[in-house]
């Protein structure tokens, strides 16, 4: 794995959030995009070589939603930058660690995502991602 790509936030609501986050920073964020597959709506600060990313639950069944009404706001997951991320899968499968099913697809910012399920990774979501190839 490379560089820590960006750091994911649950929050309720993304208009309030990205003013808050903008203050926080600084800088206000540089894109927002729907992820209708997931059920998200994120928004991206670039925060010197990596990024921040707050997400918003669109729908109820969202897993942003879940997280939020179990856990509240704050920290969801940590994503790592990988070069190939079917290579990076099989690494993880063979270490024990659990794949989420349905992935590898395409996420947020131009990327072909992955998640290890936190309960093999100490309850910490880790998400990988891998810049598709245009
Ligand atoms: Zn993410």
């Amino acid at each position: 794995m490379n560089k820590i790509e960006h750091i994911g936030i649950a929050v309720k609501n993304l208009d309030v959030s990205n003013k808050l986050f903008a203050k926080l920073l600084g800088k206000s964020h540089y894109k927002i995009e729907a992820v209708e597959s997931e059920g998200v709506a994120t928004s991206f600060f670039k925060v010197g070589d990596t990024k921040i990313e707050l997400l918003e639950a669109t729908h109820v069944n969202s897993s942003i939603a879940k997280f939020i009404e179990k856990k509240g706001e704050g920290v969801h997951h940590i994503a790592f930058a990988v070069d190939d991320i079917e290579h990076e899968i099989k690494r993880l499968k063979k270490e024990d660690f659990i794949i989420l099913e349905g992935y590898p697809k395409k996420g947020a910012d131009s990327k072909l995502v992955a998640f290890v399920h936190p309960k093999s990774s100490n309850n910490v979501l880790i998400e990988l991602c891998q810049d598709i190839k245009t």
